[in-house]
């Protein structure tokens, strides 16, 4: 299963290049398990849950679509600083341009993003997880200092007030 999903993660995402070539491989994951997520989307990791696919070969490679379709939103986010949240126009957009129906209903319970943070220093844009971003609240409202600073820019890693789920 694990080969055939590393088939359509490359298939489709050759079609994602063939209309954004910027696009960049998003790497797979295949630690989610239980019944909760069908997939997950970071912009440069896509998560698979292998249970849940072994269940559902037939429907699973629009999981696939799915998740590359948000992974394409995110890079593109990156790129214009405009990031959307959920399955609005902008991931129905792509569903459509990757063959796929923009709807976010199918036999699988949940498929989701993971809720990332948006963290900007003066060279770059970055993502973090619900935990991490917490650590860095917590730190700043009892220090008033940022928690991270860039090891290429040596400045300080801001949140930007932008999340995306
Ligand atoms: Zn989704
Ligand atoms: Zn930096």
């Amino acid at each position: 299963m694990k080969l055939l999903i590393e088939q359509w993660h490359t298939e489709i995402s050759a079609i994602i290049q063939s209309h954004y070539p910027a696009f960049e491989i998003p790497l797979t994951d295949y630690s989610l398990t239980g019944w909760n997520y069908a997939g997950k989307a970071m912009a440069h990791k896509a998560f698979y849950n292998l249970e849940l696919a072994e269940k559902n070969k037939d429907t699973f490679k629009e999981v696939v679509a799915h998740e590359l379709a948000h992974c394409w939103e995110l890079q593109e986010g990156y790129e214009t600083g405009v990031f959307e949240r959920g399955h609005g126009k902008s991931w129905k957009t792509k569903m459509i341009a990757l063959g796929y129906s923009p709807e976010t209903t199918h036999n699988f319970s949940k498929i989701g993003v993971v809720k990332t943070f948006i963290y900007k220093c003066k060279c770059c844009t970055r993502e973090k997880g619900e935990r991490t971003h917490n650590k860095a609240k917590k730190f700043k409202l009892k220090t008033g200092r940022e928690f991270y600073t860039c090891k290429k820019c040596r400045g300080k890693v801001k949140y930007t007030g932008i999340y995306h789920e």
